[in-house]
């Protein structure tokens, strides 16, 4: 049996959403699954769509996950650009394989399962006008090609003469007319098409000299020796094109076997998770932040706190079930784990409050150590010079509390610094003259351990004093427990609060 080859094939026409990631992953996942390997190749064929930095964008991406390809612009974190020993199937970024391209364009003309075209944009605008007007849709096809300008009806001197004088023709697929494709799907099961109302697709340009999504992908997984295709559900329709193109190649027998994941969909609705979604609904659909060409700034996991295990682990299981109740599994588990038979076909809802589940469940699962070195930069911006095992003590405190790092501070500020404002609905509720004088009596008298007993010996009203005492360490009538803040920041510093709560208010 061949070895399993797989690949990851993105267009640098943007920042990689999620759902993007996803596919990497699960292709990942399948690869190492099988002791195969997994591919980076860039299509970056359509320069139109262009963007700059989305192939940089792409490889962080993946860099942060911890998926690193074995082969690929990215190749165990190091670019490669020239073929070598290791990297026989280089340059793995479309663009810088044009040559190879041309070639396998003309070898389907040669043998008459595509031609040229040289209808201008302004004659198919024409044709597509007409069509409008008689209320159909004009595509190029068995329907139409017999009246377009093309090698199959124009004379062979004339042909040969455009070919050599004009630079605008193109190469189309001959898709026969008739013809019922018979397909097989790993996570579909059998699909059958009929070629009836496919079009005649442009598989090379001579304005560019570059071939479409089509013809490159075909090649490429050929001369790549891809096993498996994994890839979006968005494909589907394509699939019939890529089965005529490897038959007509003559490639059927090494082939390889196809894998359509489902969408990714909205929380709510039935629509697909768009790039737009995550900036509208309040969640990020992007791995890391990404600042466009134009200066607009997209939020990422990464920079809203997640950890990319969490992000990992949840992209995961949309789409996919272990078969099991577990819901947590590292890049490790996942690889043992995953199979292609458990993908659903259909379209996974993204939950960004499961997702938030995910964060939190792996906060827990860091040490203390590790939280703590992740909330010292934090404190640092904020002028906070704490010490180490202070803050481990702090974070060991609050991480049940917290979903992400970032947290740790809106929970825990006054282990830090001592409050300046008091929360006023809490200040109208405890603040009375009677009982602070209670609250300081008690804290006058007592310690951290002992000041709960004091309250209750003395008949104070227990719910009330400390409430007022939480109030002056914290800010807030709600927060930790008393004993726990004063363990932290002491009692004298305690004491010291609660008379500035009066010095504040009076
Ligand atoms: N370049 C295509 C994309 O952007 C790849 C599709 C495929 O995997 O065949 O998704």
């Amino acid at each position: 049996m061949n070895k399993t080859r797989v690949r990851f094939a993105p267009s640098p026409t943007g920042p990689l959403h999620m759902g993007g990631v996803r596919t990497a992953l699960y292709n990942y996942l399948y690869a190492k699954q099988h002791g195969g390997d997994f591919i980076l190749r860039i299509e970056d064929t359509d320069s139109n769509r262009f963007v700059p930095g989305a192939e940089q964008y792409i490889i962080d991406s993946l860099r942060w996950c911890g998926i690193y390809p074995d082969e690929g612009v990215d190749a165990e974190g190091k670019v490669v650009e020239t073929p070598s020993e290791r990297h026989p199937h280089a340059p793995y970024r479309q663009s810088q394989r044009r040559l190879i391209y041309r070639q396998y364009a003309e070898r389907l003309v040669a043998s008459g399962h595509a031609y040229y075209a040289f209808d201008t944009a302004e004659e198919l605008e024409k044709a597509r006008a007409e069509a409008e007007g008689n209320g159909q849709t004009f595509i190029y096809s068995h329907l139409t090609r017999g009246a377009l300008r093309n090698s199959l009806t124009l004379p062979e001197a004339e042909v040969k003469r455009l070919l050599e004088e004009r630079t605008d023709w193109t190469v189309r697929f001959l898709m026969p007319a008739g013809r019922v494709v018979e397909m097989d799907d790993l996570i579909r099961g059998h699909i059958s098409v009929d070629t009836a109302t496919l079009d005649d697709k442009v598989l090379w340009k001579r304005a560019d000299e570059l071939p479409t999504y089509h013809l490159a992908n075909i090649v490429d997984d050929h001369l790549m020796e891809i096993t498996e295709v994994i890839r979006g559900e968005e494909w589907l329709p394509s699939l019939p094109l890529h089965y005529l193109l490897y038959e007509a190649f003559g490639w059927q027998d090494s082939q390889p076997r196809f894998a359509h994941l489902p969408l990714l969909l909205k929380p709510v609705g039935n629509g697909k998770l768009s790039k737009r979604d995550g900036d509208k609904l309040g969640f990020p659909v992007f791995p890391l932040r990404w600042t466009s060409p134009t200066g607009e700034v997209s939020r990422g996991y990464r920079e809203d706190g997640y950890f990319p295990e969490a992000f990992v682990n949840l992209l995961a299981m949309l789409g996919w079930n272990p078969g099991t109740e577990q819901e947590i599994f590292s890049l490790g588990e996942l690889v043992q784990a995953f199979s292609l038979d458990k993908v659903g076909k259909a379209g996974a809802k993204f939950n960004p409050d499961k997702a938030k589940w995910f964060n939190r469940e792996y906060l827990r699962m860091h040490a203390d150590a590790e939280l703590a070195s992740l909330f010292l930069p934090i404190l640092k911006e904020k002028g906070i010079d704490a010490a180490p095992a202070y803050v481990e003590g702090v974070v060991s405190l609050i991480k049940e509390r917290a979903t992400f790092v970032q947290d740790f501070w809106d929970i825990a500020s006054y282990l830090f610094v001592a409050p300046t404002a008091f929360v006023s609905k809490d200040v109208d509720k405890f603040y009375k003259p009677e009982i602070y004088a209670m609250a300081l009596e008690a804290m006058e008298a007592s310690d951290a351990d002992t000041l709960e007993a004091y309250v209750r010996e003395h008949e104070m009203p227990m719910g009330k004093v400390m409430n007022c005492i939480r109030l002056a360490l914290s800010g807030a009538a709600s927060g930790l427990g008393i004993s726990d803040i004063l363990h932290f920041i002491g009692h004298d510093e305690g004491l010291r609060r609660l008379r500035f709560l009066k010095e504040k208010l009076g």
